[in-house]
């Protein structure tokens, strides 16, 4: 029997205190604890870890001041393409989806692609064709709409900048989750909309199994920050390949990971 854990974020990134009221804390808060309780209450009555990552991201998707799902921040033309992707560390199988739109849980659909496909990521129109086959819903563009990511572009446009969301004003990004079950089986899962006023196309770490998404039978990670930073050096395989051949705790090969990750930065 192993101990229950679920770990969950909202993305990382300074916190700037004077831009958070205690009303928007209050808000954030209740995000986070209705991603935990979801999360929780699956764990608390013996179910999987998988489910129980995918529980938390759904909460998460749904609350919009998050950089996921409703809520996602917008791209260079004004759309909301959102990336995401789910990892059973028991079996070693995974499932991911890249710019897909109109889908109010990317996370869900990655769930899919790992249990009906024989694929790990689906992208673009064809993740859209595959979701249309499955019976996914598709929502309005309004309801992913936040007058908060408009403006965030808006600002980014005039800037110049390809914007990760953890600098804009309100900075509460991409989510995540990780868990390990009563059978100590571990899982993680990751969703965003990635950064705000990216163009042509641009994917980032989150649907990549092993760049912002990996579980193994040792550790589970969910990345947040920027993508392409963790793409170059494979970051969420790197924390698992330190404890597997190093034979490091998960905090030291965390710490040896990023440490790594600021030499490429
Ligand atoms: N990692 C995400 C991306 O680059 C962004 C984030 O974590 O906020 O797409």
């Amino acid at each position: 029997m192993a101990r229950p854990t679920l770990a969950i974020h909202g993305g990382a990134g300074t916190v700037v205190k004077s831009l958070m009221t205690a009303e928007l804390e209050a808000e954030y808060r209740s995000g986070l604890d209705a991603a935990l309780t979801a999360g929780w209450t699956i764990l608390d009555s013996s179910g999987n870890a998988l489910d129980a990552v995918q529980a938390a991201v759904v909460e998460l998707e749904d609350f919009p001041l998050f950089n996921a799902g409703r809520g996602a921040v917008f791209t260079h033309d004004g759309r909301q393409e959102m990336d995401a992707s789910i990892m059973d560390g028991s079996t070693l199988r995974a499932g991911s989806v890249a710019e897909v739109r109109n889908l109010k849980n990317p996370i869900l659909l990655s769930r899919a692609v790992m249990d009906k496909t024989v694929h790990v990521l689906l992208a673009g129109e064809g993740a859209m064709k595959f979701a249309a086959e499955q019976g996914f819903r598709l929502e309005p563009d309004k309801y992913f709409f936040t007058e908060g990511r408009w403006q965030q572009l808006q600002d980014a446009i005039a800037a110049g900048r390809v914007q990760l969301d953890h600098t804009a004003p309100k900075p509460i990004g991409t989510v995540g989750a990780v868990a390990c079950d009563a059978e100590g089986r571990l899982a993680a899962a990751t969703s965003t909309g990635g950064m705000t006023n990216k163009k042509f196309g641009r994917i980032g770490d989150t649907p990549l199994i092993g760049a912002g998404t990996y579980a193994n039978e040792l550790c589970a990670v969910s990345a947040t920050g920027h993508g392409e930073y963790f793409m170059l050096a494979v970051t969420a395989y790197d924390v698992a390949a330190r404890m597997k051949y190093k034979n490091l705790s998960l905090n030291d090969a965390a710490a040896e990971a990023i440490a790594h990750l600021t030499e490429i930065g």
